[in-house]
């Protein structure tokens, strides 16, 4: 059978243990293509208004699985990990908001929620309602999650190293390509949640960007998790997932002297950015790291953020060469 799987939201986390997952279930997997222009018109045309437009794109991608044929397409919910952190409301409700803008999506999906006892791991009972979708039994499961298990590690172990996604995943299939990391250039750390990050049409290719100006990109999931839950100082305790991994690392990476200055790339009416942005803002200003917010939404234009990372690393360099 054919799994599809939308190319959005937690695909830029999770995509190499669900493909490992589902492959070593005997299935196979159909991503759907890069977000473009067109198909996210079709996902706005089809959801309300007013959510963040990383959902938006979501169902886009849904649109687009339903267009290939495919037999399932997966919806998750995740609803928490570590038995105490939740995930964004978004997420809780990501099954509802997909079956009731696009109803056709209905019959395909294979929803159920996901709560991991760790970070990074998955426990068979996570994905045991995999059993009655996919008629397999759950020792074939136990086996595959164990496979899948242990290619998402490989997979983070390269994010590690410092690849990004693409690259990432290009070096667990075998075609490593190392990050271009430059001596002397400035490293920024992007913050900002995967989905936004990475995906070619939200982001505005944004990582690209910075290196085409001779900038090293660090983003958060190139640090290892038990790093970045150990900041120096104490911070708020956050209470979202995603959320508290960016807030750790903005505040881990502070006092981080190799890090000229931060970026947090956030998408218009994201309710848990409206809290953590903040606190970066408010963070960056005590220990008097260079901060800027871009914010995002379906109408931003390629040249607004052109000029506004240009300036950012104009103004970086200058004060790196003033400081000499
Ligand atoms: S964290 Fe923000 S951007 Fe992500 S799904 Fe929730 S509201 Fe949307």
């Amino acid at each position: 059978m054919t799994i599809g799987i939308p190319r959005a939201l937690l695909y830029y986390y999770y995509f190499p243990l669900w493909r490992s997952l589902f492959t070593n279930l005997g299935h196979q997997v159909v991503v759907s293509a890069p977000t473009n222009g067109e198909m996210l018109e079709e996902g706005i045309k089809q959801t309300v208004s007013e959510i963040c437009v990383p959902i938006k794109v979501y169902n886009s991608h849904v649109i687009e699985l339903l267009k290939k044929d495919v037999d399932f397409i997966f919806v998750p919910r995740f609803v928490r990990n570590n038995g105490r952190e939740w995930y964004c409301p978004k997420f809780l409700g990501l099954p509802e908001l997909v079956k009731y803008s696009i109803p056709e999506a209905k019959e395909k999906m294979i929803s159920f929620d996901i709560h991991p006892k760790i970070d990074d791991t998955f426990d068979a009972k996570d994905f045991l309602p995999l059993c009655d979708y996919l008629n397999v039994s759950k020792r074939d499961l136990k086996n595959a999650l164990k496979k899948a298990n242990e290619d998402f590690l490989k997979f983070r172990a390269f994010m590690e190293k410092g690849y990004d996604f693409e690259r990432a995943l290009s070096a667990l299939d075998g075609i490593d390509n190392p990050p271009p990391f430059k001596k002397g250039a400035l490293n920024i750390l992007l913050i900002g949640y995967v989905y936004n990050i990475y995906d070619p049409l939200v982001s505005m290719n944004i990582i690209q960007k910075l290196r085409d100006m001779n900038v090293n990109v660090y983003t958060f999931d190139m640090l290892n998790e038990k790093f970045i839950r150990n900041p120096k100082e104490k911070g708020k305790k956050i209470y979202w997932v995603f959320t508290r991994k960016i807030y750790n690392t903005v505040r881990r990476m502070l006092l981080d002297d190799e890090i000229d200055g931060i970026i947090h790339l956030t998408a218009f009416v994201c309710g848990p950015d409206s809290v953590v942005g903040k606190l970066f803002e408010l963070d960056c200003d005590k220990y008097q790291k260079p901060f800027m917010t871009i914010r995002v939404d379906e109408h931003t234009g390629h040249g607004h953020l052109q000029t506004r990372i240009e300036a950012f690393v104009d103004m970086l360099k200058y004060k790196t060469k003033n400081a000499m």
